[in-house]
């Protein structure tokens, strides 16, 4: 029996956020948050033989529990330009438990990736967070391959774009084209790489679109959730003792196989649950009631927010994404 059958939660989807240690990255953005230790690369997929060995742990892992998993893979760099990674993914569909995989993509490369993920994978697992990166990547070309993922290929797809104050024109374009392509699109808060960590709670110094003039109506034009964006201040702020479900139906693992309650309690290595490549962790999710947050401040990662129970309203539960909100 599997560590999370053990925990007695077999009916309930868990949703798991993964960032892996794979490194391999086709663009070179300037703002690229992949740096020093866990820098992206142009020419190798691993840093060492102890992070792909972390990897095929983790994956091996996700793969033999028996709860029902809702899976978001990240990498250091880009997932379609590692083929040991898309290999990963595409059995990690496969798997009955597993009810769906959603890769963070670039979405350069899935003109070429896409056959060759869904020639092994279950593509109606398959779900794409396509984020913009417009210095890099055309919009029409990041649209034309989010058609391609969405009618040719059956996934789910969301467009993603990040607000700076000086893209909000294109993100306004952006959001035109998506919308008559008939996909999904969304808009999140673009973050100052060069925040101190110290200064992670304040949205001053790590949104700099807060700097914009009327910010609320830009929202508006660039087509972002309010809600959303209220959640995400609120979260960067302060959210200690808000109850959160973090660690109940959700969990993080980390780029060394770590699983905490969520990313910001693994930066502040509170309360570590166990990791994947210890032969006798066996998870046990938190049951009851959401829990209150034993952080202060700082809950900066979507993925994470989104389990504050004041964030219930808007998530969109039977999506298979871990970023799409209602
Ligand atoms: S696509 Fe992502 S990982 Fe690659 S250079 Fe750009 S920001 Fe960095
Ligand atoms: S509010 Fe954020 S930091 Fe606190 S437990 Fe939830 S996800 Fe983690």
């Amino acid at each position: 029996m599997s560590s999370l059958a053990r925990s007695g939660r077999e009916g309930g989807l868990l949703r798991v956020w993964y960032v892996s240690p794979e490194r391999l990255c086709n663009l070179h953005c300037s703002y690229c948050v992949s740096t020093g230790d866990y820098a992206k690369s142009s020419t190798v997929e691993w840093a060492s033989h102890e992070e792909r060995a972390v990897f095929e742990d983790a994956v091996r892992w996700l793969g033999s529990a028996s709860t029902r998993i809702g899976l978001r893979m990240g990498t250091l760099g880009e997932p379609f330009a590692s083929k040991t990674f898309l290999e990963r993914a595409a059995w990690l569909t496969t798997r009955g438990h597993i009810e769906f995989v959603e890769l963070l993509t670039n979405g350069a490369l899935l003109g070429r990736g896409l056959p060759r993920l869904l020639a092994q994978a279950d593509s109606s697992k398959v779900s794409l967070w396509i984020t913009h990166h417009p210095a890099e990547v055309s919009a029409g070309k990041l649209i034309e391959n989010a058609r391609l993922a969405q009618e040719v290929y059956g996934c789910f797809v969301v467009v993603n774009a990040l607000l700076f104050p000086d893209n909000v024109e294109s993100i306004m374009a952006l959001r035109d084209m998506a919308v008559e392509s008939g996909l999904r699109f969304n808009v999140d808060l673009g973050y100052n790489p060069r925040t101190p960590r110290g200064l992670v709670g304040s949205s001053g110094q790590m949104v700099p679109s807060l700097r914009l003039q009327d910010f609320q109506s830009v929202l508006d034009k660039v087509g972002a959730n309010h809600r959303l964006v209220q959640i995400n201040l609120r979260a960067l702020e302060g959210v200690q003792s808000q109850p959160c479900r973090a660690g109940h139906s959700y969990v993080y693992i980390a780029i060394n196989g770590d699983v905490y309650r969520c990313s910001r309690y693994y930066v502040l290595r509170r309360n570590k649950i166990g990791n994947v490549r210890d032969r006798e962790f066996r998870l046990r999710p938190l049951s009851g009631p959401a829990s209150p947050c034993e952080a202060a401040f700082g809950c900066c990662n979507k993925e994470d927010f989104l389990n504050l129970e004041a964030a219930a309203a808007i998530r969109d539960e039977g999506a298979p994404s871990l970023g799409w909100s209602r």
